[in-house]
């Protein structure tokens, strides 16, 4: 059971966000409760996609809405996603990562098959900004962030920004 009012936004470097999220067991009220918590988060920080995780909370789910709407919200319960295609590498930034933008490699494209809020099973193809989305919340529930998948160069060039990080952590 999630604890909604213990959710907050959640930075680099809790541990959380590092951990293998676990499989979303029931779709009950509470998982839809957080979702919306999970949509105001996103809203409030001015994100496209939000990974539970980023919640605090260890549980395989994320969303997506390109353009920050309701109305395009996706929810993406225990899902798997499947790059192809290309590579395409553009500047990236995360909620959980402030202040760090970074070009980051990822697939031209991707297939995700997941479960929605109703509990049925959907799959869905995704080009562009909306692949490059679903391969960075996938990320997020594997315990990766931009942080694992920018290069050693940006690494050194974020330095100072990441000690800052690291030292608000702590
Ligand atoms: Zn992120």
């Amino acid at each position: 059971m999630v604890d909604i009012d213990k959710c907050q936004m959640t930075r680099y470097p809790a541990e959380v966000l590092a951990q293998r999220a676990k499989p979303v067991e029931k779709i009950d009220d509470n998982i839809r409760q957080f979702v919306d918590k999970m949509f105001d988060l996103m809203i409030k920080y001015k994100g496209v996609g939000f990974a539970a995780p980023q919640a605090g909370v260890s549980l395989r789910l994320f969303i997506i809405s390109l353009d920050g709407s309701r109305e395009h919200l996706k929810v993406f319960v225990n899902p798997t996603v499947t790059p192809s295609g290309e590579f395409d590498t553009n500047e990236e930034g995360c909620l959980s990562v402030p202040g760090i933008y970074t070009k980051i490699r990822r697939y031209k494209q991707c297939a995700v098959t997941a479960t929605d809020l109703d509990g049925n099973e959907f799959k869905d193809q995704g080009e562009g900004l909306y692949a490059r989305a679903l391969q960075h919340e996938y990320d997020h529930i594997e315990g990766m962030t931009i942080l694992n998948r920018m290069s050693q160069t940006a690494r050194i060039a974020h330095r100072k920004q990441l000690k800052k990080l690291q030292e608000r952590g702590k």
